[in-house]
């Protein structure tokens, strides 16, 4: 079979390589996309996408509940559970054709729907024996979920982020195996939905986030009616299914979702046929996205490790992967990552986003870190709706500078981006304490946090004594 030449050879039809494809062929360059399962990847098929999506359906569930607190009478909602789910199905649907065959087959690209496996430094073969020779090779694989070598657990129906969608009935309690944002998301949606919950997990629940934020949400979680159980080791899965915790405490639902990290896919590729290094976190890449062991390789997106610092598994992280190999590949910039303000959120009810390192990770690197705050029970919008839970936490290094925000309210997610432009773009905390913010929002709280930073100095006795001098001015 004749070899096919091209300029990029993308493997992984996900967030990262659909991005690169699209920005490659736009530019006029031969390029080759290979997916062998769905096109679109975790975030449109199992992941982002249908997690808001039965997100969405569960606030809708609450604020029918809840619509008494503001004198609006409604009965208790009623779940019709496959309609929940056709309502998630439909949120797929509707963003497919950005990411369908067709639309990349009309951008120019060659898409094949295979498997695909190294066989040289610059050669990929799909699974009919098709040998593609790339100058440029991008792996964009992705990740799976991680199942832990629990014992018995292989014995148990379980769910994962790929077969949740698929769940014809709304769990009568669902375990989730799980404390991080996935599990998080998933047990929040499940409990307002009507499911009992309980959420367990190995260490603390929210574990990589700002204690503070976390504990918030944590409060939320519980008062919720979800049952957390942290620090747990799970000793074996009975049928049930049932965890058996270390404690002797025996937890049986009626569905267990298994959400303990992300895998990256790195078998079948055959890096080894490519000399691309690569360790269980992903492919070690250099900042540049650059394979450490093949120069012609490029990894992003959820499979990419940059410099073993371990991958940053979201999908505007796959986007800016992206970005970085389009300026490297096509316009030999030397483009590097950047992940000084990277954003996260968890989308519950409040969300908790963070953007740029929470404190403690500061001081974690040597950084004499330190935190401003502004309560939400302090923000007349949070008053005015009933939602004051939360706050606003911004965080300085030992000069002032911002290298962090983090909030706890609704819409978090929207309300970090502010802080993600002034940790990119340097902006000085007096900039943003001077802001001129709509009132009444939510985003108000950033800006007084940042004011309490100048407030001692405002009211200081000597500022009053200078304003007791300019009062004989007249
Ligand atoms: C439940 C859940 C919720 C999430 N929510 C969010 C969110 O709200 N916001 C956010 O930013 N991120 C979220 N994420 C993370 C986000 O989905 C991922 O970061 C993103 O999908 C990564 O994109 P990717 O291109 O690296 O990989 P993927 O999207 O996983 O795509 C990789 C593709 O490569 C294909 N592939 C693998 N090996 C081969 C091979 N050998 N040959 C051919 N094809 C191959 C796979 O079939 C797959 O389609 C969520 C993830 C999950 C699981």
């Amino acid at each position: 079979m004749a070899t096919l030449e091209t300029d990029i050879c993308v493997i992984g039809a996900g967030s990262g390589g659909l991005s690169v494809a699209a920005g490659a062929a736009q530019l006029g360059v031969p390029t080759v996309l290979i997916e062998k399962g769905v096109m679109g990847g975790d975030c449109l098929n199992y992941g982002c996408v249908p997690s808001k999506a039965l997100l969405a359906a569960a606030h809708a569930a609450h604020a029918v509940r809840d619509a008494a607190r503001f004198g609006v009478r409604v009965g208790a909602p009623e779940i019709d559970f496959a309609a929940v789910r056709a309502h998630v199905h439909r949120a797929i649907a509707a963003i497919e054709p950005n990411d369908s065959e067709a639309r990349f087959t009309s951008l120019g690209v060659r898409v094949f729907r295979q498997h695909a496996r190294f066989t040289g430094p610059d050669t990929v073969t799909l699974a009919d024996g098709t040998a593609i020779r790339a100058r440029r090779i991008v792996v964009a694989a992705g990740a799976r979920a991680a199942v832990p070598p629990i014992p018995g657990l292989d014995q148990v129906p379980y769910l994962t982020n790929e077969t949740l969608w698929e769940n014809a009935t709304l769990p009568a309690h669902l375990l989730v195996l799980g404390g991080g944002a996935i599990g998080v998301e998933m047990a929040f949606a499940h409990r307002r939905l009507g499911s009992a919950v309980t959420l367990v997990e190995g260490a603390a629940i929210l574990g990589r986030e700002d204690t503070e934020l976390a504990e918030g949400l944590k409060r939320v979680l519980r008062d919720e009616g979800i049952a957390l159980i942290e620090n747990a080791k799970v000793l074996r899965a009975e049928p049930g299914p049932t965890l058996v915790l270390e404690s002797k405490q025996r937890i049986t639902g009626s569905h267990l979702l298994v959400a303990t990290g992300r895998a990256p896919n790195l078998s079948g590729l055959g890096l080894e046929a490519a000399n691309i290094a690569s360790t269980k976190a992903g492919i070690t890449v250099t900042t540049g996205l650059v394979s450490t062991t093949n120069p012609k390789v490029f990894a992003v997106g959820d499979i990419a490790d940059v410099e073993n610092i371990g991958p940053r598994q979201f999908t505007h992280v796959a986007g800016h992967h992206a970005g970085i190999v389009i300026r490297r590949a096509l316009f030999r910039l030397p483009a590097k990552v950047d992940y000084r303000a990277l954003p996260r959120a968890i989308y519950t009810d409040p969300e908790l986003a963070q953007v740029g390192l929470t404190e403690a990770e500061a001081r974690a690197g040597g950084v004499k870190a330190s935190s401003l705050h502004w309560k939400m029970d302090e923000n007349d919008r949070a008053i005015a709706e009933g939602a004051t839970v939360g706050l606003a936490k911004i965080t300085l290094d030992g000069r002032g500078k911002i290298i962090g925000a983090g909030i706890l309210a609704p819409h978090a997610g929207e309300l970090i981006a502010q802080w993600g432009t002034a940790i990119a773009e340097r902006a000085k905390l007096s900039a943003m304490a001077g802001q001129i913010i709509a009132y009444p929002t939510r985003a108000e709280a950033g800006k007084r946090a940042a004011g309490s930073y100048f407030t001692a100095k405002l009211f200081a006795p000597r500022t009053r004594w200078l304003v007791r001098q300019l009062r004989r001015f007249g």
